[in-house]
């Protein structure tokens, strides 16, 4: 397989005490900033397609394909994850598993607990028996989550303890005041019951919506027990704001190659740095074998 599960790369991120990011795909050119970026940085690197966003992209097994050839023609050697962000509901999980996805998020945190951990519960055993890791989340992230618009709401510890316990995933996104999108004043973590989440799941945490918070806290959440974080809005705004500078420069622009290739030099940049930051930078195992 092209892709690594991420159950070992958070294992070993979190015992070292680095992140690895999650960077979203949103097409072919950017797919190739990002394995370019983790290239260079020798980072492991988990590249994200969001549910919502698959039909978008051209299907499960388009994105797969995609990105296990750009592995294979960039001869890319460092370790390269391919995860669902924010699956739906199992069915979609099975779907991105069937496909060639090396790991899934389960997003259950809209139902109550039981529910979300029963369908945790079915993806869990579904990629288990493939070698593919899983996320769950506890609490809602703020801002736009699975395409509905909501407020936070903190993870409560005792169910997180629980889905962790009762289902066996490798990751937890344990909401605690992230936001997708950009946020509107100074975010406002829960640091306390991030500690207090560690230490009873004892399991590498994911931080959503981590686009736009400073590092002093990312550092934290790292010394916090997260080992995964996500990072989209950064490179989307990066992306967007030359894209939109090259046509002001130069309104006669049609040619796609020459107003795309600014704005995909600005995502690879940001996720060069986000690498840096996250201390995954140098982290890479060569995946690839050096022929004698
Ligand atoms: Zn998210």
């Amino acid at each position: 397989m092209a892709f690594v599960s991420m159950k070992e790369l958070l294992q070993e991120a979190k015992e070292h005490h680095y992140a690895i990011g999650q960077f979203n795909i949103n097409g072919l050119q950017w797919t190739k900033a990002i394995l370019e970026a983790a290239e260079e940085e020798r980072s492991p690197v988990i590249a994200a397609a969001s549910d919502r966003l698959i039909d978008y992209l051209g299907g499960f097994k388009t994105v797969s394909a995609m990105v296990a050839a750009l592995i294979e023609e960039m001869s890319i050697s460092v370790p390269v994850v391919l995860h669902l962000d924010h699956g739906k509901n199992p069915e979609r999980c099975k779907q991105a598993i069937d496909a060639g996805f090396s790991s899934v998020m389960i997003d259950g945190s809209h139902s109550p607990i039981d529910e979300n951990i029963a369908m945790t519960k079915e993806v869990v055993s579904y990629a288990r028996a493939r070698n593919v890791s899983v996320e769950a989340e506890v609490g809602t992230v703020g801002g736009m989550e699975d395409g509905l618009i909501g407020g936070v709401q903190y993870a409560d510890i005792g169910e997180c303890e629980r889905i962790v316990k009762e289902t066996g995933i490798d990751a937890l996104a344990a909401a605690l005041g992230s936001v997708h999108g950009k946020y509107q004043g100074e975010p406002n973590l829960g640091f306390k019951e991030m500690e207090e989440i560690s230490r009873v799941t004892d399991i590498p945490l994911v931080l959503h919506g981590a686009s736009g918070i400073p590092a002093d806290q990312i550092a934290r959440t790292i010394r916090l027990g997260h080992a995964k974080i996500n990072i989209n809005t950064e490179c989307m705004v990066a992306w967007t704001e030359k894209t939109r500078s090259a046509f002001k420069d130069n309104p006669d622009l049609y040619e796609p190659r020459a107003y795309m290739t600014p704005g995909i030099s600005a995502v690879k940049e940001t996720v060069k740095y986000k690498m840096r930051e996250f201390g995954s930078s140098g982290k890479a195992v060569c995946t690839q074998k050096i022929e004698i």
